[in-house]
């Protein structure tokens, strides 16, 4: 059997794979089996933040795997407790929950959300408002969560305790608080998966007050948008906002299953020993590559992610079959005049992988790519969305 056979006789089917088995690469180069070189512009879907192989991450992260592989939350490590310091320092935040994804970030947050509105204000106050259109994973609870029927209907009953809420709608938030306790609202930024969708500084900001003075939880889910992607280290630090907790995972890691909550001053010390807990946790090798990664992301870096990403609007603006460009930073959505199925194929053809958000083209390049490398994939991309639609 070659590969594809094999995986379609032994990997579970959940994912509808594109034909091609990816062998090697090199920063934003992948190369496949039959030696095609494509430019990626996927990244694993946001999370190797500095490319395929990069050295400096490597080197980072076979140091620790020469030191110690893994050893259980029972004893301190190093790299789990330096990149806990950076992360509080750099954001603000007050401690951190190290779990192994984002749905896990996420769940993380959720229950600490449940203990603090509970502890405080009794059990009844569970409710945890959503936005519509959102997506925070696929655990049953973040099910919940998500604000997309179809992701729930095969999969009832889910968790008690989530109402979802029309994003930029600040009157229905108010509605739904007054009509339930609330321990938390929960928000991408931009929303990803839902079609790269940024959500305005006022609604954001509305959000946040709104929470602040009822003593409702912000939580800002960054599994996405976070470490860099758009061009601020967090995407919250667009908005002017301080969260109560931030999840994250996906680019944290470089490429390493790796999650965190982020957790502020009202609920540091809310959970206690043993309330919450994760086997690989804090996994040094992957803490390792963590710290590779965020130590790399100043102000200086940055700077050249939002260039790049004012280069990609530039260019798909008044782009001949491209209707709107949407995101933040290297976090791009394209409305395509043809069916972003077909765009897709065809650049992949052209040597050029991009993904799909709902209906739109999504680009969540390396944040280290080349300029001209990434020029190279948008003129690509540019002449696919260009040329006539095939009958
Ligand atoms: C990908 C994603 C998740 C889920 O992350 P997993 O690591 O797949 O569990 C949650 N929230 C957002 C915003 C995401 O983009």
């Amino acid at each position: 059997m070659n590969v594809k056979e094999m995986d379609a006789a032994y990997v579970a089917h959940t994912y509808k794979r594109f034909p091609v088995q990816i062998v090697s690469g090199q920063g934003s180069i992948v190369k496949d089996d039959q030696g095609k070189e494509y430019i990626d512009l996927g990244s694993g879907i946001a999370v190797t933040s500095f490319g395929i192989g990069d050295e400096q991450w490597k080197q980072a992260v076979m140091d620790q795997m020469n030191q110690v592989q893994h050893m259980s939350n029972l004893y301190y490590t190093e790299p789990c407790a330096r990149l806990a310091q950076m992360l509080c320092q750099k954001t603000g935040m007050k401690k951190v929950f190290f779990c192994n994804s984002g749905a896990e970030a996420n769940e993380c947050a959720i229950k600490t959300a449940r203990k603090y509105a509970s502890d405080k204000y009794g059990p009844e106050r569970y409710t945890i408002i959503t936005l519509k259109n959102s997506f925070h994973g696929r655990t049953i609870t973040t099910l919940a969560a998500t604000g997309q029927e179809h992701y729930h209907e095969l999969f009832q009953p889910l968790t008690p305790g989530f109402q979802h809420t029309a994003a930029e709608d600040v009157q229905e938030l108010k509605d739904l608080i007054d009509q339930q306790p609330t321990a938390a609202v929960m928000i991408e930024c931009v929303q990803g998966e839902g079609g790269v969708i940024p959500l305005s500084k006022a609604y954001v900001q509305a959000v946040a007050k709104i929470c602040k003075e009822k003593d409702i939880l912000l939580i800002v889910d960054e599994v996405q948008t976070g470490n860099g992607r758009t061009g601020q280290l967090y995407a919250y630090m667009h908005y002017g906002i301080q969260p109560d907790i931030v999840s994250t995972a996906k680019g944290l890691g470089g490429g390493l299953p790796l999650g965190a909550a982020l957790l502020g001053d009202k609920v540091e010390n809310v959970l206690g020993f043993g309330d919450h807990g994760s086997t690989f946790g804090g996994n040094p090798v992957c803490c390792a590559g963590a710290l590779s990664v965020l130590s790399r992301l100043d102000e200086a870096f940055l700077q050249e992610v939002r260039e790049k990403s004012a280069y990609l609007f530039d260019t798909f603006k008044d782009a001949p079959g491209v209707e709107a460009v949407t995101g933040l930073g290297l976090m791009i959505g394209l409305k395509t005049k043809k069916p972003a199925g077909q765009v897709l194929a065809a650049c992949m053809e052209k040597g050029v992988l991009c993904l799909t958000a709902k209906d739109k083209v999504r680009l969540l390049p390396a944040l280290n790519i080349p300029m001209d490398t990434l020029k190279q994939a948008a003129d690509i991309i540019k002449a696919v969305c260009a040329e006539e639609e095939r009958t």
